[in-house]
């Protein structure tokens, strides 16, 4: 007998989502505000969310992931033995390494340690018995593993992790800017510092944080790391109001003792 009924037709399968970057957030020595920042970003964050999986942020979820990464964060500076080998071990199971904030990128305040002798910072923190805890010079992240992206500043400047995994994410390269505060800080036509008798960081200081301290009646501290060459305008200021150039690198100290690019 011939078969009248229709071949049954088996459903088209859905197309399968595309897997989302795992995307993980660590932390060595550091004060936390900058994993703070991420989890203050508010709508941001929920747009950032959308885009990855968030497989590891101590600071938000207690999640452990144990395949590779491939975009991962690091907060924080490198002070001894044990902290350089564990971001060794991160830096191997990651496509990409973006470091963020000040201590991860140039030391930040950590790195005002490496101002004093070792043996003598180690025995004002641990006291007689301090040769038994492991301490070494305070290290940036580019001083130990690759890194593919820095996002500068004390704390960083939200947006600007946002714009910085969108390129991680897209391949495509992002650089710090490298000009100073101070075109931000006109732009906003704040009044300048120096005119109220203050010593301003902002000539030489990296763009890039919408001169935020300065928008909020600070002086700069130049968390954002030195720009290459300073402006002319740098020069006159010095000049201008009698500074003594040890001041200005003393005070670029306070953020910026392992300085970017320097191995
Ligand atoms: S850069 Fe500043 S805010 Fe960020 S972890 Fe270091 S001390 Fe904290
Ligand atoms: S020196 Fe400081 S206050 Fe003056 S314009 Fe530059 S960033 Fe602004
Ligand atoms: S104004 Fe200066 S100290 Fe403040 S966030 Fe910007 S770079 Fe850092």
């Amino acid at each position: 007998m011939k078969n009248t009924k229709k071949p049954v037709k088996t459903p088209a399968k859905a197309p399968k989502a595309a897997a989302k970057p795992k995307v993980a957030f660590f932390d060595f020595a550091s004060c936390e505000g900058c994993q703070l920042q991420i989890t203050n970003l508010g709508e941001l964050l929920l747009d950032v969310l959308g885009a990855v999986d968030v497989v590891e942020f101590r600071e938000a979820i207690s999640e452990k992931w144990d395949g590779d990464y491939d975009v991962v964060f690091i907060e924080g500076s490198i002070g001894d033995h044990h902290a350089e080998e564990r971001l060794k071990k991160i830096r191997a199971r990651a496509k990409v390494l973006i470091a963020y904030g000040a201590c991860a990128c140039t030391g930040g305040v950590n790195g005002m340690k490496n101002s004093f002798e070792l043996d003598e910072i180690r025995a004002s923190v641990y006291g007689k018995d301090y040769k038994l805890f492991d301490s070494t010079p305070t290290k940036a992240i580019h001083q130990v593993v690759k890194v593919d992206y820095s996002i500068n500043g004390c704390p960083i400047y939200a947006p600007e992790l946002v714009e910085v995994l969108k390129s991680a994410l897209r391949g495509l390269p992002y650089t710090v800017p490298d000009n100073p505060v101070c075109a931000e800080c006109k732009l906003n036509e704040n009044v300048c510092m120096y005119e109220r008798g203050l010593a301003c960081l902002g000539p030489w200081t990296k763009a890039g944080c919408n001169s935020w301290c300065v928008n909020n009646g600070n002086i700069c501290y130049g968390c954002r790391g030195e720009v290459s060459n300073p402006a002319k305008n740098a020069n006159d200021v010095i000049s201008k109001y009698n500074l003594k150039p040890e001041l200005i690198k003393a005070k670029f100290d306070m953020y910026n003792k392992c300085k970017e690019g320097v191995k």
